[in-house]
């Protein structure tokens, strides 16, 4: 079933959970995640980042995720991942996304913050909730333009988390505490104080972008401190492939695609059933 952002994040809340919220650009991301999120009957978010436009665009990959997430019976966000502009937050609306995140955090401080807070009433006249940034998060959602390190100097402060939340009324804040987007080339350090004063000066939960490569210590952590919503693509989707890899290299007579997108899908399923245990604290 769908459900909105701010009652995934009040379940979170509620249990002490992370919310998985995985970009799923292909079908074979979304029936992975989905079956998943009805293994434990956990909320989650499955969300398309504009930078994803390449693989499928929001309006053919989109209604295939609010019709599979209405049908299922795991409550489900159907979100729009970093849109970088509010016709393409609008976009998604239009396909039946019921949560954006508008990703401002490139702009001047005073663009971001009228932008974001543009996209909040086009939201909160459908009822639906807004995730802002905040902060520079070093590489991109696609993984590839990521250095694999995060530079202290770029992380959020809590004074000005507090201003923008007041400034925009977004319903739960993406800032910059030490993970990066794409593949780690060095050993994350998170600033977990840094979340823990990011959450209560912003009064809103915190997102952790850049959550692929992390150790289940390391997100159990963070959402101790106040992380709610937890974006997850890149791990899942190298597995992907890796098994795609493996299945040419074992059974080099494969002559058709579909044959990869059944190992595929059973690659990022176990994936994301390794994350779920751990953000949900599945024993
Ligand atoms: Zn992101």
């Amino acid at each position: 079933m769908l459900i909105g952002l701010r009652e995934a994040l009040d379940y979170a809340e509620q249990n002490n959970w992370g919310i998985a919220a995985i970009n799923t650009p292909t079908l074979e991301l979304l029936l992975g995640t989905l079956k998943v999120a009805e293994r434990y009957n956990v909320p989650m978010v499955v969300q398309h980042a504009q930078v994803h436009e390449p693989v499928n665009a929001i309006e053919d990959i989109g209604p295939v995720m609010v019709e599979l997430a209405r049908r299922s019976s795991a409550p489900i966000v159907v979100h729009v991942d970093h849109g970088e502009t509010y016709e393409y937050v609008e976009r998604g609306f239009a396909v039946g996304f019921n949560s954006a995140m508008f990703d401002g955090s490139r702009l001047p401080y005073d663009e971001n913050v009228a932008q974001t807070r543009a996209v909040v009433e086009l939201a909160t006249g459908r009822g639906f909730g807004v995730e802002g940034e905040l902060g520079i998060m070093p590489g991109r959602e696609d993984g590839v333009e990521s250095s694999g390190t995060a530079d202290e100097t770029l992380y959020t402060h809590p004074e000005d988390a507090a201003a923008f939340v007041r400034a925009t009324g977004v319903t739960a804040l993406a800032c910059s505490f030490g993970t990066v987007h794409g593949l780690y080339k060095a050993e994350p350090k998170i600033n977990y104080e840094l979340i823990g004063r990011l959450r209560e000066a912003g009064g809103v939960p915190v997102v952790m972008h850049g959550g692929s490569g992390l150790s289940c210590e390391e997100y159990r952590a963070s959402i101790d401190q106040g992380v709610r919503k937890i974006n997850y693509y890149t791990y899942a989707d190298k597995a992907a492939l890796e098994a795609a890899r493996a299945l040419l290299t074992e059974k080099p007579g494969t002559y058709v695609f579909s044959d990869l997108t059944v190992v595929a899908q059973a690659a990022i399923e176990k994936d994301i059933d390794a994350l779920a245990r751990c953000l949900y604290r599945v024993a």
